[in-house]
């Protein structure tokens, strides 16, 4: 689905009643994350009283089941936070996050069809693979190299992945 669905599927959802506890009447925010490796998140602070539900700005572009999950995921923090003040993986969280029509995982068996920022690339083998931020060490190809440790003559070049989505 496109960006725009996913947001206005999430806040559709975060009006509706939920064991009687309606999010958006409850002031829950909604917030896109440039999170790539975490889902969604939700953050509540009992004091200030900010509540927010995050979800990656790439959760779009996982399939239809997967956005369902991970803001129902969210969702039943949120409720969570509500009845009991605060909210875990534990059973509490996992009773409601069933009865909501989630999984009941506390991680998602998914990850985000993210392009990363940068990635190591091997002149030998071809083999790429993404990084997220850039390397203090020099790294070898551990395909190529038939020793462990650093081998200079397969070393990775570490490159700016073109296709990647400025956030
Ligand atoms: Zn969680
Ligand atoms: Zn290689």
């Amino acid at each position: 689905m496109t960006k725009e669905v996913m947001i206005s599927f999430a806040k559709e959802l975060m009006s509706w009643d939920w064991k009687g506890y309606n999010l958006e009447e409850l002031g829950w925010g909604l917030t896109l994350t440039n999170q790539t490796r975490a889902l969604g998140k939700c953050t509540w602070n009992n004091s200030t009283g900010f509540k927010e539900i995050g979800l990656s700005k790439h959760l779009h572009k996982c399939t239809d089941k997967e956005i369902y999950l991970t803001i129902i995921h969210e969702i039943t923090h949120a409720v969570d936070v509500e009845i009991r003040g605060t909210s875990a993986h534990d059973y509490v969280w996992k009773s409601l996050n069933l009865e909501f029509g989630g999984d009941g995982q506390r991680c998602a068996n998914f990850s985000l069809p993210v392009e990363l920022k940068y990635y190591f690339y091997c002149k030998n083998c071809y083999t790429k693979i993404p990084k997220t931020r850039k390397s203090k060490y020099r790294c070898s190809c551990a395909k190529c190299s038939p020793t462990p440790g650093f081998d200079e003559r397969y070393e990775l070049e570490f490159k700016l992945n073109e296709n990647y989505e400025k956030i």
